[in-house]
């Protein structure tokens, strides 16, 4: 057992089953042994890839995306640009590399970062060692302003409640123990009222899963783009409505049992969009369709870029870089499964490769 399993199931054995959240909550979190907290997931050495991890046109374009959506909005300065769940910090600075063809517009921002993890700020620092950054524990914390905010890969971090329908009723996901080890059961039915919309779309045994976190952090974002101008750029994978267990724990590359070693794997679940939507809507924001990522970065531009850096190269680098190219776009890789929505003040034009809703 990790020494997070034996914390938790002492936990369990004195106190009872807990809920799916409070343990993915505690796996990602906890300050000694949670998975951010301890370190850096990325890239080839670590657990997972990102898409700017895969490839910097990613970053560019995302920037580019933002800058017109600033151009579009009259140039407010100063403003935030700022990202939720930065990772290595290596969007951002993709991201910042290429507004700098932007007149005015590097020295219209202010870089401002919300990061849970102490391991990732000190990452996201050297990343960023040639810009003033200021980071923020929590959305809230951001000052008021215009903001031009991205969170890649952010909201599928956030922990989740899952629920499976039973009758007219629901019984929750709980983390219990069996044998003496970590494992998954359910609790006892009861009606909640924030799924009793999905009981006309689902059917007896259905799971059902809910992100009591992406609300109040897609509310906090949105509000203040209807106040004071900007956009939110949300990028993850996940869909509309949320139907189906899509809990997944990732380790070294490779699926993963989510109960066997907490702390040790990657815990993330899918997004659900339209829980996004309602949460920037109910916020006084306009909301864009969800598009596919492939759709969305094409429509930006990605062939025209990938052209360009493929000039300068050969072999190997451009084996890789073309390979780059694909695994952003292809439908059978990240290029259907990843979907992207954005809000903007209700009014101005959605920012450019998203349609209206
Ligand atoms: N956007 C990056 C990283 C995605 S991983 C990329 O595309 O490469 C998720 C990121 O969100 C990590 O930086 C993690 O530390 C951060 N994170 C997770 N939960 C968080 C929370 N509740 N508040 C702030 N940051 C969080």
């Amino acid at each position: 057992m990790t020494p997070l399993a034996r914390l938790i199931a002492a936990r369990i054995a004195a106190e009872g089953p807990v809920s799916l959240s409070d343990y993915m909550a505690d796996c990602l979190l906890h300050p000694r042994h949670g998975y951010y907290a301890t370190r850096d997931p990325f890239g080839a050495g670590g657990d997972f890839t990102t898409a700017p991890e895969i490839s910097q046109m990613f970053g560019e374009l995302l920037g580019l995306c933002l800058a017109q959506g600033w151009l579009d909005q009259g140039r407010p300065t100063p403003f935030l640009l700022a990202e939720i769940g930065p990772g290595r910090g290596t969007l951002m600075a993709d991201m910042l590399r290429a507004m700098r063809a932007v007149p005015g517009l590097a020295a219209a921002l202010r870089v401002h970062l919300i990061e849970a993890s102490p391991k990732l700020r000190a990452r996201q620092r050297r990343t960023l060692a040639d810009h003033p950054v200021t980071w923020h524990d929590r959305i809230e914390d951001l000052p008021e302003g215009p903001l031009f905010l991205v969170a890649n890969e952010f909201f599928d971090a956030l922990p989740i409640r899952q629920f499976r329908r039973e009758g007219h009723g629901w019984r929750e996901t709980q983390v219990g123990l069996s044998d003496g080890r970590l494992a998954p059961g359910l609790g006892p039915v009861s009606s909640l009222l924030h799924l009793d919309g999905r009981l006309s779309d689902t059917r007896d045994g259905d799971i059902v899963e809910y992100c009591p976190a992406l609300a109040p952090i897609a509310g906090a974002m949105a509000a203040r783009i209807a106040r004071h101008g900007g956009v939110a750029l949300i990028v993850d994978y996940g869909g509309w409505l949320s139907l189906g267990d899509t809990l997944q724990a990732l380790r070294n590359h490779a699926p993963a049992d989510p109960f066997a070693d907490p702390g040790l794997a990657d815990l993330t679940a899918h997004v659900d969009f339209e829980a996004l939507a309602h949460a920037f809507r109910g916020a006084g924001a306009a909301v864009t369709a969800m598009t596919p990522q492939g759709v969305f970065l094409e429509r930006l531009g990605l062939a025209a870029r990938a052209e360009r850096l493929a000039r300068g190269l050969s072999g190997a680098a451009l084996r890789s870089h073309l390979g780059a190219h694909r695994r952003l776009t292809h439908p059978a890789e990240m290029g259907q499964l990843f979907k992207v929505i954005a809000c903007h003040p209700a009014g101005t034009p959605p920012p450019p490769g998203l349609d209206p809703a």
